[in-house]
């Protein structure tokens, strides 16, 4: 792999500087050997990337759309010129297959830089208008400050860019935190913004979520915090605003029901399955990861789905060959494979392929299938995080939509069935943010990305986005 020479410094205003903190160990997550070590922030340096923040929000609140629009022009084209140095990073960093990032991660956080771009020159809104007689009322909407941005570990480059990219375009400025496992993108960008945004408008900030995060998510200097990450996470997050009301923007777990019905198309349910429910070792909150599956199909999916999960490679030297990495830690695949033990452990459950780890040193766990799982089963109920699908067959539709909606998370769902009226007629029963027919996982940056219930609120890509980063006003002009 071509790694380019890794940055490890902190944006701070117009200054590039080492963090003044502890160091976090970064490992390879393959072979589990350390990379490079990064030092965090201290809370001197957040004093001062808030203060850097607040300052740049006067000038870059005030510049025009088109100015704004330039400018996360001008970023995407920089990622598009380095795609193949970022797509190595991240590769090396989350152990992602190298074409998963180049082909896959990097072409869609270029398209979302410029799809904000675009998308901030042509807002709409309400008709401005006599509403009482002798006033004119019109709506504005308008950057919310400064914005605390904390990023999770499973896409690191992309979800910055679903963070950043309508918060600046909206007239905002960040203080933007990354995962502590996962720095190294975001210390790339660091000299991008640097060279092309104003000073302050951005600013970068390695470091835990218990130091660096929260001392920045309790600072009054900041606005607004918009977090994607866990939903204990959030619920701190909820904490933190509320002594100062900050107006939050939560993206937390999943876990995405899908429902196969008995005329669905196996071969391309399976195929689904096997990309939907496994990408990026299943470190994705919409992952496939609950199917419910017809009765009447049930036995033929497990014996179809199982050996077709056994093929996926991954682990292999020739890295263009796989399809999927390791886990981005060992707690991870820890944790992963706890939950996947104490599944094997009850007796109504089978672990057709899978269910153990993978190659004496990394992260790797094998991509597994809990098939027999029962709606009230742990491995049915919690986010595992990780190559880990449940399948648990179903007697009739409303026993289906009860079971998907049985859930605390309510981000993403699927629904296989040939025919259009009973998708149609499903998917308006289901509570989630997304809901995709005979297919999962297709996002695009058009469309909003959020949930409803402990998955959080606000959305990311899309129009919607740009909402949740400015807020409604209205200006009455009197006529007198
Ligand atoms: P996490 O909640 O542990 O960490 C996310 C970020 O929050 C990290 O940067 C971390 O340092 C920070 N953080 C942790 N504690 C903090 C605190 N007390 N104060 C401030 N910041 C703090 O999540 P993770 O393990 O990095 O990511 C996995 C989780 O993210 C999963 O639950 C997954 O479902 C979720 N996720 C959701 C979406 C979505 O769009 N809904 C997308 C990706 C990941």
């Amino acid at each position: 792999m071509n790694v380019p020479k890794i940055d490890i410094g902190l944006l701070i205003g117009e200054a590039i500087e080492a963090g003044s903190e502890q160091a976090e160990k970064i490992l390879n997550p393959r072979n589990g050997d350390l990379i490079l070590e990064v030092a965090e922030a201290s809370t001197e340096q957040v004093d001062r990337a808030v203060a850097a923040a607040r300052k740049a929000f006067e000038g870059w609140s005030r510049t025009t759309p088109a100015e704004r629009s330039a400018a996360l022009h001008r970023i995407a084209d920089r990622i598009e010129a380095e795609a193949s140095g970022f797509a190595a990073l991240e590769s090396l960093n989350c152990g992602k297959p190298i074409n998963a990032a180049l082909n896959d991660e990097i072409p869609a956080i270029v398209d979302c830089y410029r799809f904000f771009a675009g998308a901030v020159r042509n807002q709409h809104g309400a008709i401005a208008g006599e509403y009482m007689e002798g006033m004119t009322s019109m709506i504005r909407r308008d950057a919310v400050g400064v914005v605390a941005s904390i990023a999770p570990w499973n896409y690191p480059l992309m979800m910055m860019a679903w963070k950043l990219a309508p918060a600046i375009g909206g007239g905002n400025t960040v203080v933007f935190k990354p995962s502590e496992q996962t720095p190294l993108t975001a210390l790339k960008m660091v000299r991008i913004f640097a060279e092309e945004l104003p000073v302050g408008v951005v600013n970068i900030l390695p470091g835990r979520g218990e130091t660096v995060g929260n001392y920045l998510i309790n600072h009054p200097g900041v606005d607004m915090i918009s977090l994607t990450g866990d939903v204990a996470t959030g619920k701190k997050m909820l904490d933190a605003a509320s002594k100062s009301v900050k107006r939050t923007h939560l993206e937390l777990g999943g876990k995405a029901p899908v429902v196969v019905f008995d005329d669905a198309d196996i071969g391309q349910v399976v195929e689904g399955l096997r990309a939907f429910g496994y990408y990026n070792a299943g470190q994705d909150c919409t992952a496939a990861c609950r199917i419910y599956a017809s009765k009447k199909i049930y036995d033929k999916l497990v014996a179809d789905l199982t050996s077709a999960v056994a093929d996926i490679p991954l682990g292999l030297d020739d890295d263009t060959l796989n399809e999927i990495g390791p886990l981005i830690s060992l707690r991870q695949r820890d944790r992963v494979a706890s939950f996947v033990e104490r599944a094997r452990e009850v007796n109504h459950i089978e672990i057709t392929t899978g269910g153990m780890t993978m190659g004496d040193s990394g992260f790797y766990y094998r991509p597994t299938i809990v098939a027999g799982a029962q709606q009230t089963d742990e491995i049915v109920r919690r986010e595992v995080f990780g190559p880990v699908v449940s399948i648990t067959p179903f007697s009739d539709v409303e026993q289906a939509v009860s079971w998907a909606n049985d859930s605390d998370y309510g981000l993403a769902s699927s629904i296989w069935t040939r025919d259009v009226g009973r998708a149609m007629a499903t998917a308006s029963r289901l509570r989630y943010g997304c809901t995709w027919v005979n297919t999962h996982f297709m996002l695009v940056n058009e469309m909003p990305h959020g949930g409803i219930k402990q998955s959080g609120y606000g959305k990311d890509m899309s129009g919607y986005a740009l909402e949740d980063y400015t807020f409604v006003r209205h200006v009455m002009i009197s006529h007198a």
